[in-house]
């Protein structure tokens, strides 16, 4: 009786470590935010700016006449700070993805915070307008957790992926339907051309969906 005590005791200890574990990034975080407001689609680019795609992305987006919001990296928003400017002239929003694209699921919290603030201090410089979202590289949560509000910023996901990091397979009509509240993930960084093409072929399939369903496709809006 002991035993089977003793063990369920174990068991349960055990699932409420592995339960806190998962759970701890979520509630330093307040939650993911996957979706949008109802009745727009966000359209989000990550891993820029590039020299070669940003500018291609850009143009198609002034040629649909819709604005966007772009996932920077600190790295890469140093190496191109003018296109970091450019981007925020345009009318879309720059937002954070990282200092680099290296997974932060093993960074400290303070490393993270750190990192986080270095790239919202960089962006603000350039473009006059404090990030006021993060998506980690690869969506993937550091396991300590962090606190992404020092540096002003709310955890976002995305509810749809154009899989435009697949090589070599060009976006069709048979993209799914756009639905209320889409955060559509894309790509402008550095890439394969088959990928950044599906990218770019995305786009206007994803714009004319969007309007046929009477949605607006508009920057994801500071949270609350
Ligand atoms: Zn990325």
């Amino acid at each position: 009786m002991n035993l089977w005590i003793s063990a369920a005791g174990l068991g349960a200890a055990f699932a409420g470590l592995t339960t806190a574990a998962v759970m701890h990034p979520s509630s330093a975080f307040g939650g993911a935010v996957r979706r949008g407001p109802a009745g727009t689609v966000s359209l989000t680019f990550d891993d820029g700016p590039d020299p070669t795609w940003t500018p291609q992305v850009l143009a198609a987006l002034a040629a649909l006449d819709v604005r966007a919001s772009f996932f920077v990296l600190g790295d890469a928003a140093a190496n191109h700070p003018e296109l970091v400017t450019r981007i925020a002239a345009e009318g879309h929003r720059v937002e954070v993805h990282g200092a680099n694209h290296r997974t932060v699921v093993f960074r400290s919290p303070a490393a993270l915070n750190a990192e986080l603030i270095g790239v919202v201090d960089r962006v603000e410089a350039l473009t006059g307008r404090r990030p006021r979202w993060w998506r980690p590289p690869f969506g993937a949560r550091p396991l300590l957790g962090a606190n992404p509000t020092r540096a002003g910023l709310r955890l976002v996901t995305w509810s749809w992926s154009a899989k435009d990091y697949v090589l070599g397979a060009a976006a069709s009509a048979a993209l799914p339907e756009v639905r209320s509240g889409a955060i559509a993930l894309l790509h402008d960084g550095a890439g394969a051309p088959s990928a950044r093409a599906r990218t770019l072929a995305a786009l206007p399939i994803l714009v004319a969906n969007a309007r046929a369903a009477r949605l607006a496709v508009e920057p994801l809006p500071d949270p609350s």
